[in-house]
């Protein structure tokens, strides 16, 4: 943890400043704390592998404890949810962590059942990333044009806050319960973002004005005590603006009105309205940002929906801000000539066949349920696609060929984080 982030920290229950209890064991790294206690007027918090973790859940007081003790290794693994019961699996994920050749796939595969790994290979192009993207580029790439900080509140392992990284001033804030989820995405996901362990049913352990952007997609409708976390997130980005500079983002939550897989405890649209008290929120149904995506833009965000209309819809997009900037069409962004991380084809694609010229690749997915949910790729992943060798041997070697942005645009080739460990196609 960077002192920015040490700075608009805050204890969750008393709202005082944290201080590093100096009298504790602690470990230093530049200015960053890597382990250490925090104390604030009520309590004491651990810092684990420069993860600053604000509740009081069983796990974060046994690891304080070890983290007092000097036992770092131990701390760590008791936040990964691996007890002593656990011995086993806490070896195997220890070792994997500390070989040279560890990536995202082997620390999730030796995490076995003790992780939600499940989709993560697919996330960067399934149809609720694809949406969550576009909005969070367009509304997160205004507020923060000239300059302020970003938050992804209940952001699991970082897919979306890797969206924020150019765009927030001080590194990108990631919240989440799920220590695992967060410490990979610092490792692998958005390399260099701040996580911070926290509960999102609990206040938000950050200072009043701390962000000038705040969001959470694909989670708020497993959020019990909405009210509280609504009212929080317009806290952290008051910045005295009246809402002018700063902006609030819910997006891919659920709707009461219609059924939808990982259902979660959703409300009605007007349900969602009633929590935000101070400031009218605009809600956008997602079939319609997904439309303006596919057809490759703009992202209307202008559009005043009709509560009827918003009733029909699966997921919402809930945006709360003051900003003139906000509420119009959004161009794209052209899709990037240069890899954020590493470009490969989509590995929701199979090879199919070959011919001297090309390799076809045929889409395939890794289950039913995986269908279901995420079926709607289908509007811009093709069934079958033919891709030249020279595009493949060029992304093995790490280059870029011309003519990608096409492939790009479509997610047929994505462009995931370095040492995700997606396979390479094609080559041969
Ligand atoms: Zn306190």
């Amino acid at each position: 943890m960077r002192t920015s982030t040490f700075e608009i920290l805050r204890c969750p229950y008393c709202g005082s400043r944290l201080d590093l209890v100096t009298s504790s064991f602690h470990q230093l790294q530049g200015d960053e704390i890597q382990h250490g206690i925090l104390g604030c007027q009520c309590c004491v918090f651990p810092v684990v592998d420069g993860i600053p973790v604000m509740h009081l859940q069983p796990a974060a007081t046994k690891a304080r404890e070890l983290v007092e003790r000097g036992e770092t290794v131990n701390a760590r693994r008791v936040m990964f949810g691996l007890d002593e019961a656990d011995a086993a699996v806490g070896e195997r994920v220890d070792t994997v962590i500390a070989s040279d050749g560890a990536t995202y796939r082997t620390i999730v595969e030796a995490f076995g059942e003790y992780i939600e790994g499940g989709y993560f290979l697919y996330r960067f192009a399934d149809p609720t990333f694809v949406v969550g993207h576009a909005v969070t580029r367009a509304v997160a790439g205004t507020v923060l044009k000239h300059g302020g900080r970003a938050i992804d509140i209940c952001g699991g392992s970082g897919h979306l806050t890797r969206s924020l990284m150019d765009l927030s001033a001080a590194a990108p804030v990631l919240a989440d319960l799920y220590f695992a989820k967060i410490w990979l995405a610092r490792r692998f996901t958005a390399p260099g973002c701040e996580p911070v362990c926290c509960d999102g049913n609990s206040p938000m352990p950050f200072a009043r004005g701390a962000f000038r952007y705040a969001m959470c997609s694909d989670a708020f409708m497993y959020i019990w005590t909405k009210r509280q976390f609504v009212q929080d997130m317009l806290r952290v980005i008051d910045n005295g603006d009246n809402g002018r500079e700063s902006a609030a983002v819910i997006s891919h939550t659920h709707n009461q009105c219609t059924w939808t897989p990982s259902h979660g405890q959703p409300l009605t649209p007007d349900g969602y309205r009633n929590l935000f008290e101070t400031i009218e929120p605009r809600i956008l149904g997602e079939s319609a940002l997904f439309a303006d995506v596919v057809n490759g833009g703009p992202l209307d965000l202008s559009r005043d929906v009709p509560s009827k209309a918003l009733d029909a819809e699966p997921a919402l997009t809930i945006i709360a801000t003051r900003h003139p900037g906000v509420f119009v069409p959004h161009a794209l962004e052209p899709p990037p000539n240069r890899a954020q991380g590493e470009f490969r084809v989509n590995p929701l694609y199979v090879e199919s066949g070959a011919s001297a010229a090309s390799v076809v690749f045929r889409l395939q997915f890794p289950s039913d349920d995986y269908e279901q949910e995420y079926g709607a790729c289908r509007q811009y992943l093709p069934e079958e696609i033919a891709i030249p060798r020279e595009v493949l041997s060029a992304l093995a070697a790490g280059r870029v060929p011309g003519d990608l942005a096409d492939l790009v645009r479509r997610r047929v080739i994505v462009d995931l984080p370095r040492r995700y460990d997606a396979p390479v196609a094609g080559i041969t």
